[in-house]
């Protein structure tokens, strides 16, 4: 289980900055393995936004279950990652492949 930091703020899941998904999955874009996306990433409709919370940074982090097939990051042990906080970027992302897995480590 990991804590994520997440700056994906058009995704539904994503609430003041953090993940509030039991589980998510990581996946790497096939042109740029190195390139890791979330691909639970689901577009917020335009009424789920909480403008008035979105300067607070990080007020709370939940446990994540995440399940990632980069075998080139050297967090991703037998298809979980082992990361305890992950950071996921992609502020103005309006597709999962806009997303980005920012703790990624090459082995
Ligand atoms: S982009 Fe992924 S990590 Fe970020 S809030 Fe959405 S589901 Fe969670
Ligand atoms: S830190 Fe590595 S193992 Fe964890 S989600 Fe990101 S790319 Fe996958």
């Amino acid at each position: 289980m990991s804590k994520i930091k997440c700056r994906v703020t058009h995704c539904v899941s994503n609430k003041y900055t953090s993940c509030i998904r039991p589980k998510i999955d990581v996946r790497e874009n096939d042109e740029q393995l190195s390139d890791v996306f979330c691909s639970s990433f689901k577009e917020k409709r335009l009424s789920e936004f909480q403008t008035e919370y979105a300067y607070q940074d990080f007020p709370m982090l939940f446990e994540v279950d995440i399940d990632c097939d980069s075998y080139l990051c050297r967090y991703n042990n037998e298809h979980k990652c082992r990361k305890h906080v992950v950071e996921i970027t992609g502020t103005s992302a309006t597709k999962a492949e806009d997303s980005s897995c920012d703790s990624f480590e090459p082995r």
